[in-house]
């Protein structure tokens, strides 16, 4: 929980620089077009800022999950480097292992995504970081 609201106001801060530095570019277009400069700007500067701190956003959500170890697969084949993110959001990732199962790191937990698409927890993580069957 505490480490959602550390992200949180760093990406407050992050969105809020990146407005000023777009702002920045506005105010630079307004001294050499006027009030048309500032048109044209304010919905590039909303539009850019919101892009670029969602790729921001993402690539942090998916570099945090690459840094979490993940478990030995089920198959016993793949280890925590043998996973490929999928998808990634702040509260889950996605993982398929080179046998092709997928996985979802949640928390402390990591769940078996079966063929039908119906998560079984598979393991869980302790406070050393070791994972145990869930
Ligand atoms: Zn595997």
């Amino acid at each position: 929980m505490k480490n959602t609201t550390r992200m949180n106001v760093f990406e407050a801060l992050a969105f809020t620089f990146l407005c000023l530095l777009f702002g920045a570019l506005g105010a630079y277009l307004s001294e050499r077009w006027g009030l048309l400069g500032w048109l044209a700007a304010a919905p590039g500067v909303v539009g850019l800022s919101l892009l670029v701190f969602r790729m921001c956003r993402g690539l942090l959500c998916e570099l945090k999950h690459s840094f979490h170890s993940r478990p030995v697969c089920r198959t016993g084949k793949c280890s925590s480097r043998r996973y490929f993110l999928l998808d990634a959001t702040k509260e889950l990732a996605v993982f398929r292992c080179l046998c092709g199962d997928r996985y979802i790191s949640r928390g402390n937990s990591f769940l078996h995504v079966k063929a039908d698409g119906t998560e079984e927890p598979y393991m869980v993580r302790d406070a050393s970081g070791a994972w145990a069957p869930a």
